[in-house]
């Protein structure tokens, strides 16, 4: 299952599947604010990583990164060459500044592949599952925060979102139908 559209001439595509096989220039984690690994897609790229992530970031990163913030570790031992490590927002009803929190750590994933010149980028659905939020605006400010960084200066010119279940995908089919691609 794939669909795409074009934003400036970018792509914008969703995939089923597990993030850690991508083969892309940098690869999204859904982290906590402490950036210590945890369950969910965090903990599967940790194991696929290797234990090399988690020394990095001890060493680089002791206090963590806030919420609605991002920060790039090499990719070690996946098929990718950084990590862009997001802490998303745990949905505590839409009234504390989630949507914000969610489309910042998107941003800053695509502002630190920038700087690091990628051209290809992963993300999972960020705070879509053990934080809860839900999958209809989610997916939305999902989308529409990659469509609008890719109608800017960018160097990505690949956005995939790699989606682990039928039902988050079809939100995100839904949400990309929407997009003005003009
Ligand atoms: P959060 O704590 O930000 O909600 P989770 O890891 O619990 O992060 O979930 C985020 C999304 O990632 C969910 O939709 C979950 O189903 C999905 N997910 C879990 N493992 C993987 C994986 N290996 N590849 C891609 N997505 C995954």
């Amino acid at each position: 299952m794939t669909d795409e559209i074009l934003v400036e001439g970018r792509r914008l595509e969703l995939t089923r599947g597990d993030i850690t096989a991508e083969r892309v220039d940098a690869v999204a984690n859904a982290a906590n604010e402490a950036l210590r690994g945890g369950g969910g897609v965090d903990g599967a790229i940790h194991r696929a990583a290797g234990p090399l992530l988690l020394d990095e970031l001890q060493r680089r990163y002791p206090e963590g990164t806030p919420t609605g913030t991002a920060v790039a570790t090499d990719a070690y031992d996946l098929p990718a060459r950084w990590i862009l490590h997001a802490v998303g927002p745990v949905w505590r009803g839409g009234t504390h500044g989630e949507p914000e929190l969610l489309a910042g750590a998107y941003r800053s994933c695509l502002l630190l592949a920038d700087e690091l010149g990628a051209r290809s980028v992963a993300f999972p659905a960020i705070s879509m599952g053990i934080y809860g939020y839900p999958p209809h605006a989610g997916a939305r400010v999902a989308i529409n925060t990659v469509a609008e960084h890719l109608r800017g200066t960018t160097t990505v010119d690949v956005v995939r979102f790699v989606l682990f279940s039928d039902e988050t995908y079809e939100r995100f089919a839904g949400a990309l139908a929407e997009v003005e691609t003009e």
